[in-house]
């Protein structure tokens, strides 16, 4: 086995508001952090530019040390294989059919793989966090929207084209609301950031919940926990919803731990308490002596699409990570 202190991978995650940006060495030191807006209103090019921009910043900051690869974790659905975009929402740019991975590669001049943003957080988490005692796990991501990602049998499982994890887009509500896939009633149209933000809205305009202006989930938040019934009432039923989505996904695959991330799982026990109790309720195919399923928050936080990133990047060189734990 060569011996791999010097390498240095780049770990770069989109998101819909920041770039955020790590520089990560196999034993598991960041050597350098960096971000920048996404711009997700913006033209494809000039995306792409920032993308590049901050990997070309990541490599002047940890010189004359080289960097190995790069990873980019994308919110989107793109080909495994070639690189290419599928479908990149809450972009404004024209992204389907782009090949992002060859556009990445010959502006940073690194090699560069691409994975998908919360199946980014599931690799960071399995090989720095919480996931490091656990062979069998499920990441899910609370967000704008609501993402995933597979541990079984110790490995990454992405499926037959690199999408396993989908987890947002179970069917929760037959003729529910409209999710941004095109199906009605998904679990993230009825339990991720923009469905709280509209049924706040409803319960403002019922004169239930008293906030001024456009409501945020951090705002319901602050109501639930001032006492505010209605406020409660909207994380009960998204936790309820998610609860029952996580609960088919523990009969199939009997994991040891679901770990909740995203900006919604900040909310904590109001999110995380009807979660953990239709997953009880709905898994009773599994006996309690057995332990059932841990439910915990993602120790990474927002750091684990770029850890994760860079981390990827450094399996697909064939380089493996330190069994350190950086949570
Ligand atoms: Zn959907």
């Amino acid at each position: 086995m060569a011996h791999h202190e010097d390498d240095v991978f780049l770990g770069i995650d989109l998101g819909g508001t920041e770039i955020k940006a790590t520089a990560l060495a196999a034993d598991g030191r960041t050597l350098w952090s960096g971000k920048r807006a996404a711009g997700a209103g913006e033209a494809r090019e000039a995306v792409l530019a920032r993308l590049i921009e901050v990997a070309a910043e990541g490599v002047r900051a940890v010189a004359p040390r080289p960097v190995r690869a790069a990873g980019y974790a994308i919110p989107a659905v793109f080909d495994l294989a070639t690189g290419t975009i599928e479908l990149l929402t809450n972009f404004a740019g024209d992204w389907a059919g782009f090949r992002l991975r060859d556009a990445l590669a010959g502006g940073t001049e690194l090699p560069v793989f691409l994975i998908n943003d919360v199946r980014a957080a599931t690799v960071a988490e399995q090989a720095w966090g919480a996931g490091r005692r656990y062979s069998n796990f499920i990441c899910i991501a609370i967000g704008t929207g609501i993402g995933g990602g597979l541990v079984l049998d110790g490995k990454l499982y992405l499926g037959s084209r690199g999408a396993a994890g989908e987890i947002g887009h179970q069917t929760m509500v037959p003729d529910g609301p409209r999710c941004n896939c095109g199906n009605r009633g998904c679990l993230e149209s009825v339990a991720s950031g923009y469905a709280i933000v509209r049924e706040a809205r409803a319960a403002i305009a019922a004169g239930e919940l008293p906030l001024t202006g456009e409501p945020t989930p951090h705002l319901v938040t602050l109501a639930a926990e001032q006492g505010n019934a209605a406020a409660q009432a909207i994380y009960r039923q998204a936790g309820t919803y998610i609860g029952r989505a996580l609960a088919n996904i523990v009969c199939t695959l009997n994991p040891e731990a679901i770990m909740v991330g995203g900006g919604i799982a900040l909310a904590g026990d109001l999110l995380l308490q009807p979660i953990r109790e239709e997953i009880a309720r709905r898994t009773t195919v599994f006996s309690p002596a057995r332990g059932g399923v841990e439910v915990v928050a993602s120790p990474l936080g927002d750091r684990a699409g770029a850890l994760g990133a860079a981390t990827w990047a450094m399996r697909e060189v064939g380089v493996e990570p330190a069994a350190v734990s950086i949570a």
